[in-house]
Order: C-alpha cells, then sequence, then structure tokens
C-alpha cells in the first residue's frame, strides 16, 4: 500500500485516498475480486488505475463507451502513464503498435470494448501476455432490467473462466440492490468483496419548482447563477429540446441540441464541442449523458419531470464531478403530471411492469410535492438515512409555506363530481372561476352548484391545486387518454370534511433573494475570490492554449479545482506548485515553467 500511496501522491498529484478506495485498492493488490458501488465524481478510477500500475502487468479495463476510453487514455497521458485503447477507431497499423506493446509488457493500462475484447482474437492475445487486473466499468450494463443494457456484459463470465487467477473488479453507479445482485451473479462474482459508498453528493444543490413559464424561470436560473457555465438542459421530446435550444442561443447562450433524431455527425459534432470548449449548454433528451466524464458540468436543468427517482439521481449525477459546488434545478408542471400518468396507465406493456413504473412515478412525484429536505427524501429511496436535514437544497434554504387547502380541495373535487367525472382541468378550471363560456352553458354547468365557486382563485392557483390533487392521488386521470379527470377513494374523508390538508404554497419565483445570498458565501464555479479572479481567468487561457495545441479538452490538462487552488496559493516557485491538488510530477515537468510565469505575472502586477 505504500507503493499505492505514493503513486497517489506524486503521480496523481492528490494527498490522500477517499473513503473506500484504499480498501478497494488493498483487496485487488492481495489478488481478491471486489464490487465497488461509488456514485459518479466517487473517484472510481483510481480504483482499478492504481493496482493496475502497482500490479505486474497490464489492467485490462473493459469500457462500453469509445468516447470514455479516450478521455480517460488522455487523462492518464497527461499523467506520463503508459496506456492505450483498443477500439475501432484504431487503424491496423496503430492496432498492431498496441498489441506489441501489451506483448512486451510495456502497458500499464489498456481500455477495450466488450464486444472486442470477446472476440477469438484478442482472447488469444490475452493468453499471450501478463494481465495485472481486469476492471469491468459502468459494471450495471449486465442488468436486463436497466437502461443500459449491454448483451456482451453477460459472457464476460469468461474471464472468470479463462483467467482464474487474475483478480477482477466491477464497477457501477448504480445504487439499487436488486442491479448490485444481478451484477454478482452474471458475472459470477460471488467471493468479491463489495464496497458500498454513500449516494450523497454533497456538493450538489438540489432545486424544484412547480408552475407555468419553465423556460422564463429557467433563464433566470441561469442569468443568476450561471452565466458563463457549462450545463446540461433535459427535455422530454425533441421538438422541445429544438425549441429550447434556439430559445437560448437567441438570447446569447451557446446552446446545442442533442437528440435520436439528428444526424449522427451532428450529434458528435455537439457533444464534441460541449466537451472542448466552454460555456457551451447541451440541450437534449435522456438520449444523452451516459459516458460524458465532463467534470465541470455546474448544472443539469430539467424542463420536464424524469420518470423515476433512479433517472433523476443519474442524471442530476452528472453535474459537478469535480465535486465543485454545482446547481441542479427542475421545473414541473400540472401537465407533465398528467402526460406522465397517462403513459403510464395506458401503456400496452405487461401489467407487472406497468406496477413498477407507476410505483416509480408516484415516488418521483412524491419527492417533488414533499416539503422534506430533498436530499433526505432522495436517498432513503436508495435506503439511505441521512439523519440531518441538508442545507443545500431549496425545502432547506426556503422552507415551503404550507397553507389549509381544505375546502378549496373540496371545491375542486365537487366540481370534478358535478360535471360528471368527464372533463380535463381546463374545462374544470373555467367552471370554478364561472367563465362565460358556450360549451359549459350548453352542458347546463353554469347552473350547477360549483359555478363559479372559485372565482378568487387565479387559474395558476388552481393549476397548482390541481397538480397536487393528482400527484397525491386525490384524482386521477382517465385510461382513455382523453385527460378526465375522476375521483378516487382517497377523496370521501376530504369530502365528507373529515379531513384536513394541507398544501405548499406555490412559489412566486423561486430563484429568489434567499438563493442569490446563499450564492455569495457559495459561489457556482469553482472557489475563486474576487481578487484572484483575474489570475484564475489568465490560467483558464493558458489551459485552453495547451488544450487546443494537444486536442484534448481541457479539463483534461487541469480540472477548474486546480486552477482555483493555485489562484489561491499563486505559487511562486515549480517546489510549491507540487503542493496543488492534482499537479503531480509529470503535470509540473510539462506545465510547471508556463503556469509559474503566468502566476508571478500577477504577483508583478499585485
Ligand atoms: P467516477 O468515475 O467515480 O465518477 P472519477 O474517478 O472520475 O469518478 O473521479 C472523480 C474526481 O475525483 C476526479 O476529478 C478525480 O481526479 C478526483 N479524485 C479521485 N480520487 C481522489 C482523491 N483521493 N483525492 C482527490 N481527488 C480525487
Ligand atoms: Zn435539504
Amino acid at each position: 500500500m505504500e507503493r499505492a500511496l505514493e503513486l497517489l501522491r506524486k503521480t496523481f498529484g492528490y494527498a490522500e485516498f477517499r473513503q473506500n478506495q484504499a480498501d478497494i485498492i488493498h483487496t485487488l493488490m492481495q489478488g481478491n475480486d471486489a464490487l465497488a458501488l461509488m456514485p459518479t465524481g466517487g473517484g472510481k478510477s483510481l480504483c482499478y488505475q492504481i493496482p493496475a500500475i502497482c500490479r505486474p502487468g497490464t489492467g485490462i479495463i473493459i469500457s462500453p463507451l469509445i468516447a470514455l476510453m479516450q478521455d480517460q487514455v488522455s487523462a492518464l497521458k497527461q499523467l506520463g502513464i503508459s496506456c492505450a485503447f483498443i477500439n475501432s477507431t484504431l487503424d491496423r497499423e496503430q492496432q498492431r503498435e498496441i498489441e506489441r506493446a501489451l506483448l512486451n509488457d510495456e502497458l500499464d493500462l489498456l481500455y477495450i470494448a466488450p464486444e472486442r475484447l470477446l472476440n477469438d482474437y484478442t482472447l488469444n492475445l490475452l493468453d499471450r501476455c501478463k494481465i495485472a487486473l481486469f476492471a469491468i466499468d459502468e459494471a450495471h450494463c449486465v442488468s436486463q432490467w436497466g437502461h443500459d443494457f449491454r448483451p456482451e456484459y453477460q459472457r464476460l463470465t469468461i474471464l472468470h473462466q479463462r483467467f482464474a487467477d487474475v483478480p477482477r473488479i466491477a464497477l457501477t453507479a448504480t445504487a439499487d440492490e436488486a442491479t448490485r445482485n444481478e451484477i454478482k451473479s452474471q458475472l459470477d462474482l460471488h467471493n468479491a468483496k463489495t464496497f458500498i459508498s454513500s449516494f450523497d453528493r454533497e456538493n450538489i444543490r438540489y432545486h424544484i419548482i412547480d408552475g407555468q413559464n419553465g423556460l422564463d424561470q429557467l433563464w433566470q436560473f441561469l442569468q443568476q447563477e450561471h452565466p458563463r457555465d457549462a450545463g446540461i438542459v433535459y427535455c422530454l421530446s425533441r421538438k422541445k429540446v429544438e425549441k429550447t435550444a434556439e430559445w437560448l442561443t437567441a438570447r446569447g447562450r451557446i446552446a446545442l441540441p442533442y437528440h435520436a433524431g439528428l444526424s449522427d455527425s451532428l450529434r458528435q459534432h455537439h457533444q464534441a464541442r460541449f466537451l472542448r470548449d466552454e460555456e457551451v449548454i447541451i440541450v437534449a433528451t435522456i438520449a444523452f449523458g451516459m459516458g460524458i466524464d465532463k467534470p465541470d458540468v455546474r448544472f443539469v436543468a430539467h424542463l420536464s419531470l424524469p420518470k423515476s427517482i433512479e433517472a433523476y439521481y443519474q442524471e442530476t449525477g452528472r453535474a459537478g464531478r469535480d465535486g465543485l459546488p454545482a446547481n441542479t434545478w427542475m421545473n414541473y408542471g400540472l401537465q407533465d403530471v398528467i402526460s406522465l400518468r397517462q403513459m403510464v396507465s395506458s401503456s400496452e406493456a405487461a401489467e407487472n411492469y406497468k406496477r413498477v413504473s407507476i410505483h416509480k412515478l408516484e415516488a418521483m412525484l412524491g419527492l417533488c410535492e414533499s416539503g422534506q429536505c430533498r436530499r433526505q427524501t432522495l436517498l432513503a429511496y436508495f435506503g439511505e438515512i441521512l439523519d440531518e436535514p441538508c442545507g443545500n437544497c431549496d425545502n432547506c434554504l426556503s422552507p415551503p409555506e404550507l397553507w389549509d387547502a381544505s375546502e378549496a380541495a373540496r371545491k375542486a373535487l365537487s366540481c370534478v363530481y358535478r360535471c360528471g367525472q368527464k372533463f380535463g382541468v381546463n374545462y374544470l378550471i373555467d367552471v370554478l372561476r364561472g367563465k362565460d363560456d358556450d360549451r359549459i352553458q350548453r352542458n347546463g354547468h353554469d347552473q350547477q352548484s360549483t359555478f363559479a365557486i372559485g372565482a378568487d382563485f387565479s387559474v395558476s392557483q388552481w393549476r397548482n391545486l390541481f397538480r397536487q390533487l393528482i400527484a397525491l392521488g386525490y384524482l386521477e386521470v382517465d385510461h382513455e387518454g382523453f385527460g378526465a379527470l375522476l375521483l378516487t377513494e382517497k377523496c370521501r374523508p376530504l369530502l365528507r370534511s373529515e379531513k384536513i390538508l394541507k398544501l405548499r404554497r406555490q412559489r412566486v419565483s423561486d430563484n429568489s433573494s434567499k438563493t442569490s445570498k446563499s450564492r455569495r458565501d457559495r459561489r457556482s464555479q469553482a472557489e475563486v475570490l474576487d481578487e484572484d479572479r483575474p489570475l484564475y481567468n489568465d490560467l483558464r487561457s493558458l489551459r485552453k492554449q495547451l488544450a487546443e495545441t494537444q486536442g484534448v479538452p481541457p479539463y483534461v490538462i487541469f480540472h477548474d479545482s486546480t486552477l482555483a487552488a493555485i489562484s489561491q496559493l499563486r505559487p511562486g516557485n515549480i517546489d510549491s506548485l507540487l503542493e496543488v491538488p492534482g499537479i503531480g510530477q509529470h503535470k509540473l515537468d510539462h506545465y510547471g515553467d508556463r503556469v509559474i510565469e503566468v502566476v508571478r505575472s500577477h504577483i508583478l502586477s499585485l
């Protein structure tokens, strides 16, 4: 382990191992198998990189995505580590060269896609070289029930049979127990030691707001919190993706669409710009994200409701991999709730699947409508107890006001009943507000007792109330797909005045003074003081220059957190630069002088 720690410090430039990293590394160094569950940004890669380097032979890393491999290999090369990948982007000559290096035991790490690994040619090649370990990254791809199923992953048991004495590690950021068990049995990891880290992403702030005008609210959020940051905006449909990207572009942001309807080359181009340039916003359907390793995504915004807490956690989890403060923000409304409910209940899927989907959607709605700490609710869903409210979510920062909605709810529910449970929400609101309307008059609903009993509420207030009544299960949406609202059993005690209903008051504008105030001591970018900002910006320019020369993303050269630390510490010579987290010997040798030059120019100008 001494050698491991030395590597961490000298090569990677970090002072200490995190939580489970040391234990996992120890397990592999002793030649045993491991299963590591760690959230995104938890530091999974070091867990196999360090033992792969320390143990004799080459560590074989099985990774499902080409883009991810390329990034990892570029980043490792920056640290002076000997590594390569084999995938379809290589020509014959390049591939031969890598095979030669492999057979000569010159590589510490080799990244490879599962289908490549499993062909006879590669397996024969591996028979002839020394293997330090196998790391199976994104191991949840083995799960048929998951969202990233890869059939080849299920054939990876062959590793165990063919290379019985090589230690294996499977890694994933998927938290649930079912997936964990599936990985164990599918990959034949019954004797593996399991390491489960906390899935709390402390640096991520959660924000969920309801109401209409999603785009305007998004704009306010972006301008206040992230005027120059890179981030992701998720929308449900391709059309909405296109519209939103155009809308943001028209207002002066760099916003690029990403969805399955675009050509491969355009999608790749937009993804590359997101990775390589700064300040780019990707507007995407959920098709975007897996394998995006960009560490400085400062925000993830949702303009529609994810279908489950798993999806929400995974998508928001793409923010802040570098551990610096990051924001997640979601706007959802009545229409989301109605559409998703309809989608699930009218789907043709098997009953069993449908039941699970409904349950997942309920949990997601529960999180949205809850007045409790978001993080406590989120983690509890994954079976993790957080003792105290987190202090870093909207509900903690500005606790929602509750109001007694019993009477208003009774009016709404009676109106549903009196109109025969045949109408959708817009019609019902018109009746409640007493609108002068042909259709209402033709139906005679202007004559019934609930007509105009809700004139004191605005349309938006009624929509808010209806949304909560649907989300909480007092109303359901018809199965035929017309959007008519029906009463459920749950209504009875409420209609009979046997029950009081307290609901969250709608937030007028959630990006209010409170969040802006707390921002001052938090900052959405790296922790950089105003007086250090000019130096920080110059360091960013240097980084961009270095990255462009080598054709790699800027974060492969230095992370924001490293630049922030340099701006603050202002090291005046090469030796003190080594103190900065993220700077190891190799980066010091290559970039040290250039960095010091920039720092000195600022010291002189002070
Ligand atoms: P994951 O693959 O789990 O999402 P990564 O391996 O990419 O996470 O690591 C996330 C970030 O944490 C990276 O920027 C990495 O350099 C950093 N990191 C990992 N381990 C440590 C450590 N022991 N000390 C400081 N930073 C670390
Ligand atoms: Zn909280």
